[in-house]
């Protein structure tokens, strides 16, 4: 029981981290400081690739990145093993998400979701794959997706 819990409490705790960063780092003023601006410039890169032909050379993230990732995920198993499960099964859930999105899955609601943040509105958005994540913070674009 408390297994699961705390997997699923990693599992959105990485999705509520996803948020942050996509808003204040790859789109907002943190983006600036040092270090953080390489993830800013990286998520700007993929915004003018979105979805044309270089699509897929922007999705995957450079090593440095994923050996980021990986880092965090050993640090969190040595706390707590189901969180870091739940941590990196986000991260995993994203990429294949995000590729989907950017490539064949034009028409689900995650889809569409995340096409307005890329194509509508920079503004909203923000959570990627997780509407009610932006509902809570108000970043949510409620207005209909008429021209796809
Ligand atoms: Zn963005
Ligand atoms: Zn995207």
């Amino acid at each position: 029981m408390l297994f699961g819990l705390s997997l699923v409490a990693g599992f959105f705790f990485t999705s509520l981290m996803f948020y942050l960063n996509h808003r204040f780092v790859g789109h907002g003023p943190l983006g600036k400081w040092p270090l953080l601006h390489h993830i800013r410039r990286l998520h700007l890169v993929h915004h003018r690739n979105d979805y044309n032909e270089k699509r897929n050379d922007h999705l995957i993230l450079p090593f440095w990145a994923r050996l980021s990732f990986l880092v965090v995920f050993f640090l969190i198993s040595l706390i707590s093993l189901p969180f870091a499960l739940g941590y990196i099964g986000y991260v995993l859930y994203y990429g294949w998400q995000h590729h989907k999105i950017h490539n064949h899955d034009r028409h689900s609601n995650c889809s569409k979701h995340h096409y307005i943040h890329h194509r509508k509105s920079i503004k909203h958005n923000f959570s990627g794959t997780m509407p009610f994540i932006d509902k809570i913070f108000r970043t949510y674009y409620r207005k209909p997706l008429t021209d796809e």
